[in-house]
């Protein structure tokens, strides 16, 4: 059985179908305080999973989970993920991100589990000295949040050396869309990211969508990120979990399309699939942002035989169809 923390949230969530539709059995630890209620059950009717509701901060609720299912690999997504909120209140990122996943790996070791997919981020590369970014390229986080995935990134390496935890990392960029039958979405109360921020400006009657900085040194002057479609994501969390299972070897996978595109791009695609003029306000930057950041995927494709199949396109448009789904 694989243990998903944070299966409730949105790449949790969208990995464990993955995993259903290749027959693995999962069972999911979240505590729902992002993660929904409602993401569990659709994915109860989609297969035969099993969910506990707990914290990482509970040793109980990982102790109970570890000796009731017989685990065999983890896959850990529960973190806190905002940059600019992880800027206002590292004290949440650090408590959580790190501490929380020592609790984790502890418990591991404890019940002797010694494999892990890790979610980590390009957040951790901070401002990139050369681009594309691979995953030789230093590490040097600009905000609170990076630094806790850098952390937990350096705990792992040495886990590895000295209790043999073995642990792919995957550092990913920025991600977007959904399950393409719309079950289950991207869901964050309040809403922080790009695209859904964008839609909901086009669903949500008076919202108007702002960018965050007009001033960057970018072709059009506003951020670019590589936003990978969350289904090709969850597929790569289960080539990470077989690879691990086949060569028990750790290693470190950089996860993007290896394209990059500015916000009033991606707002421009929004207006075109949307067919809507939607209301845009140009505001000054936010904490913590890089300006550019896209991937250098090719370790990835050699390596674990991952390749992104959807499109920005796809991503957006699914995206549309679960935020109308979402305010209905
Ligand atoms: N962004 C924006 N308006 C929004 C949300 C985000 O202009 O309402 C910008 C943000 O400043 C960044 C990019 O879009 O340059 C991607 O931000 P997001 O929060 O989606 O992901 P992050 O890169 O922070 O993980």
């Amino acid at each position: 059985m694989i243990l998903i923390t944070g299966g409730a949230g949105y790449i949790g969530s969208h990995t464990v179908i993955n995993l259903l539709n290749n027959n693995y059995e999962v069972v999911i630890f979240d505590n729902l305080s992002t993660g929904h209620i409602e993401t569990v059950n659709m994915l109860k009717s989609i297969g035969d999973i099993k969910f506990e509701q707990g914290d990482l901060f509970n040793i109980k609720d990982l102790e109970n989970l570890f000796s009731k299912y017989d685990i065999e690999a983890v896959i850990h997504f529960a973190a806190f993920s905002l940059v600019e909120e992880s800027c206002i209140n590292p004290q949440k990122y650090y408590i959580n991100n790190v501490i929380g996943t020592l609790n984790l790996l502890n418990t591991m070791l404890k019940y002797n589990v010694k494999k892990i997919v890790f979610s980590s981020t390009c957040a951790t590369y901070g401002v990139p000295k050369t681009l594309p970014i691979d995953e030789n390229h230093p590490q040097n986080p600009i905000n609170p949040y990076g630094n806790t995935k850098l952390t937990v990134e350096g705990i792992l390496k040495d886990y590895d050396k000295a209790y043999e935890l073995k642990s792919i990392i995957l550092r990913y960029f920025n991600v977007a869309g959904c399950d393409h039958l719309t079950r289950i979405g991207e869901w964050h109360i309040p809403e922080t990211h790009l695209i859904p921020n964008i839609l909901k400006s086009v669903t949500e009657k008076d919202k108007v969508f702002k960018i965050f900085g007009t001033d960057y040194d970018t072709k059009d002057g506003t951020c670019i990120r590589d936003y990978v479609n969350v289904e090709d994501l969850a597929e790569a969390h289960r080539l990470a979990f077989e690879y691990l299972n086949k060569k028990n070897k750790s290693d470190i996978f950089n996860i993007g399309t290896e394209k990059g595109n500015t916000v009033k791009e991606i707002f421009d695609i929004c207006k075109k699939i949307t067919n809507t003029n939607i209301k845009v306000e140009e505001t000054q930057r936010r904490a913590g942002d890089p300006p550019i950041l896209y991937a250098n995927a090719k370790k990835a494709k050699e390596i674990l035989g991952w390749t992104p199949k959807k499109t920005l396109y796809d991503s957006i448009k699914t995206a549309f169809e679960w935020q109308r789904k979402l305010t209905d």
